[in-house]
């Protein structure tokens, strides 16, 4: 059964239409989810540990008689890490220390300068005290999200960093505890769903509230934390996965096929799109997607994938490639042609620009050392991946000079009298000088 994948022409006159239906999905809001996870919610909030242990009990089959019971020891993490196959180990490790090497370099630091009457104006840097990671774990095991989410908090300096990650019947995936215990993850709770993102948000008898809950999750987690947004801090609502590929049609066609899958088998709401001047080049690589489809473990995912959100794009040429791409603002996107640094220049939105034909965007997952957790949907137009900067916050640090309060208070006295506002001007008026 061949895939017949969308084809886009950006010179017919229709082209602006048709690329806005493709990037049009279905969010809209389920109400029963919603009211689902309100009440959810609602009794974690009132009901404290009672309510996290009814609901894990419900949705993931784990009867235990209290929280405590729930929390995964530093002892048992390191206990997993010891378990886990040895190049495992060694690859987390490697990932790891990569993760690490290049989220140092985002460290912010607080600045001060003084102007020209002593007073001195600045930004203080503070990490958050306390941040939740929340682990999908539902369907399968995600330990490459766990030193993503949690190797930037520490980076930041957060003092303490808890996961929850739920674990149905109680099957606990060492992996996920093995890069626990090397991001450095301070506590580990085996709670899931809505009732975990209740539990960071608001704090129950044994689970802390804390600062900030990142990471990605079901529909019931993503709900639960637009919910809990304003009590909490949360890093994003990410959207399905998307690659963008740019392409001259000098790269082997299988390659890119193989890059467009490695989005398409995420899910079936994923979307791959290529863009290539070279008109048989997009023929090409529409034969290997065939050719490769039913040698993949994941082939109906993608089928769906593609048939429905997948796109060849021809343009004219690799700056008309540049333009389309900046009005999509992909989440991933692959400059697949020789000279990337140039067309690097007319690149304005994007999550993560992988360069060169060498740089499959599947490294950027795992190992290359940025974040994965990516803008999605075109907000990539005003939003940055997740960085040490997430987890720091800045205050504003105003110290002024007697000369400064004399000068800057006739200012503020001006303008406060200006809005009505009595007391701002007296206050400012009380530090100038009358002589
Ligand atoms: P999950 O941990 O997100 O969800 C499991 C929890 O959902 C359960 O513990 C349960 O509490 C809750 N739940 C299930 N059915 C429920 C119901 N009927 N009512 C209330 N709560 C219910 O794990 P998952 O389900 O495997 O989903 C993981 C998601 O995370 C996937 O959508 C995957 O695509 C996404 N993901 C995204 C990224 C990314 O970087 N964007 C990375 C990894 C995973």
């Amino acid at each position: 059964m061949t895939v017949n994948i969308k084809r886009l022409n950006a010179s017919q006159a229709d082209f602006d239409s048709q690329l806005a239906t493709l990037l049009a999905w279905d969010d809209s809001v389920d109400h029963q989810v919603n009211e689902s996870v309100r009440h959810i919610l609602h009794e974690v909030k009132t009901r404290g540990d009672k309510a996290v242990l009814e609901f894990t009990e419900k949705f993931d089959r784990l009867n235990v008689a209290s929280v405590a019971e729930l929390e995964m020891s530093q002892a048992r993490l390191r206990q997993a890490l010891k378990t886990i196959p040895e190049d495992q180990r060694v690859a987390l490790q490697q990932a790891a220390d990569r993760v690490r090497d290049y989220h140092e370099r985002q460290d912010q630091k607080s600045w001060q300068y003084q102007d020209e009457d002593g007073t001195v104006l600045g930004q203080k840097v503070t990490p958050l005290d306390r941040a939740g990671l929340y682990v999908p774990g539902g369907k399968a095991a995600y330990p490459s999200s766990v030193l993503m989410n949690a190797i930037p908090a520490k980076v930041a300096g957060v003092a303490e960093v808890i996961m929850v990650v739920p674990t149905p019947d109680g099957v606990v995936n060492d992996l996920v505890l093995a890069a626990a215990a090397i991001a450095g993850v301070d506590r580990v709770f085996t709670v899931g769903g809505a009732q975990a993102v209740g539990a960071l948000a608001y704090g129950t008898e044994t689970i802390p509230a804390v600062d900030k809950i990142v990471g990605p999750g079901n529909i019931y987690v993503a709900t639960a934390k637009r919910e809990v947004f304003g009590t909490v801090g949360i890093d994003m609502i990410a959207g399905p996965s998307e690659i963008l590929v740019i392409c001259d049609g000098k790269t082997d066609p299988d390659w890119i096929a193989m890059d467009l899958f490695s989005q398409a088998e995420h899910d079936e709401q994923a979307q791959s799109i290529l863009i290539s001047p070279d008109a048989d080049f997009l023929n090409a690589v529409e034969t290997s997607i065939n050719k490769l489809l039913p040698t993949m473990e994941r082939a109906d995912i993608i089928r769906t994938s593609m048939t429905d959100r997948a796109a060849l794009i021809h343009v004219a040429d690799l700056s008309e490639a540049a333009k389309v791409s900046n009005r999509i603002a992909p989440e991933h996107l692959e400059l697949s042609v020789e000279n990337p640094e140039a067309l690097l220049e007319e690149i304005r939105h994007a999550g993560a620009i992988f360069m060169g034909r060498y740089t499959a965007e599947a490294l950027g997952d795992y190992c290359a050392g940025p974040n994965h957790v990516l803008p999605t949907s075109g907000t990539a137009r005003f939003s940055s991946p997740l960085g040490v900067y997430d987890f720091q916050k800045r205050s504003s640090i105003i110290g002024f000079s007697a000369k400064g309060a004399d000068r800057m208070g006739r200012v503020a006295s001006v303008l406060a009298r200006g809005e009505g506002l009595t007391a701002h001007a007296r206050s400012a008026e009380y530090r100038i000088k009358n002589d």
